[in-house]
């Protein structure tokens, strides 16, 4: 897209720095295979958006930043496949997700929502998978595996539903303006399994258990789960939460939602626990 006024500056507020690696920007499109219903969070100036158009089924975007909010409309007005949301994605991405069902997710994430807005997109089961740019350091905390100091409930709840990857590592002169930082492109795709607890548990089970990262894990869970339940999961009570893989959250989380719950759920619970 072109016919961008230099009068619409770059809003630091709104994270905008816009991407203008031809390599990048091409790697990102074609993650995507072509005819998917995608979704792209933070269209900007179109530098993802333009190629994306040309292999995608369907596109709707989000965009908060009003003058660049118009220029889309206007531009989905003549342009069958495309439509636009504007408005602010933390508060519109179940409702849109839900209305256009979207495959894929694509986005340069503006930074400073990029935390809350991974644990909304995490929730999201798609069939196809999303590809998001962060900042090296917020990439790095998603994809770190248990036992790593950088390891925390980002990287747990990244896993409910998705294999992540990383894709590029960009340096600041990727973007107008750069940055100050490096930025990585991360991939997500469904592993396929049916995870054993809800997103929405594992998420205060995740908010809870780091809370406190220097504490052991049953001190974080003091009166609530006993000596004899972490024996049960087979989870050492004594270590501290960077070292529980997702697998043991997710059991946690069962063991957490059974005991307000019903004696089914805790049938659940028995049977999960004997398979795995
Ligand atoms: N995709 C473009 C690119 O790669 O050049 C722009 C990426 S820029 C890092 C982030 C984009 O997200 C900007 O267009 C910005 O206006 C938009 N944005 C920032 N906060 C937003 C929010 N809460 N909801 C929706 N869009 C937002």
């Amino acid at each position: 897209m072109s016919d961008y006024p230099n009068s619409s500056r770059p809003k630091k507020s709104l994270g905008q720095h816009f991407l203008v690696n031809h390599n990048a920007i091409a790697r990102i499109a074609a993650t995507i295979p072509e005819g998917a219903n995608t979704l792209e969070i933070g269209p900007g100036r179109g530098a993802i958006t333009d190629v994306l158009l040309k292999r995608v089924g369907s596109l709707v975007l989000v965009e908060k930043d009003n003058g660049l909010a118009e220029k889309w409309e206007k531009r989905a007005a003549s342009e069958d496949k495309l439509s636009l949301v504007h408005g602010d994605v933390l508060k519109c991405l179940n409702e849109v997700a839900k209305q256009h069902q979207p495959d894929w997710i694509a986005g340069n994430l503006p930074y400073n929502i990029s935390g809350p807005l991974s644990a909304a997109l995490f929730g999201l089961n798609l069939s196809g998978g999303m590809v998001l740019m962060y900042q090296r350091e917020v990439a790095d905390r998603i994809r770190a595996d248990s036992g790593s100091k950088t390891y925390g409930g980002l990287s747990v709840l990244a896993r409910h539903f998705y294999n992540v990857k990383r894709l590029l590592v960009l340096p600041p002169g990727a973007f107008n303006p750069p940055p100050k930082v490096h930025s990585a492109v991360l991939l997500f795709t469904p592993h396929g399994h049916q995870p054993c607890c809800e997103y929405v548990d594992l998420q205060s089970t995740v908010r809870r258990g780091f809370a406190h990262r220097r504490k052991t894990i049953a001190n974080n869970f003091r009166d609530v789960v006993s000596m004899d339940e972490w024996k049960m999961l087979e989870i050492d009570a004594g270590a501290r939460p960077e070292r529980l893989d997702y697998a043991a959250w997710a059991k946690l989380t069962l063991l957490l939602t059974t005991k307000t719950s019903s004696h089914q759920e805790v049938n659940a619970l028995k049977s999960h626990l004997q398979k795995s």
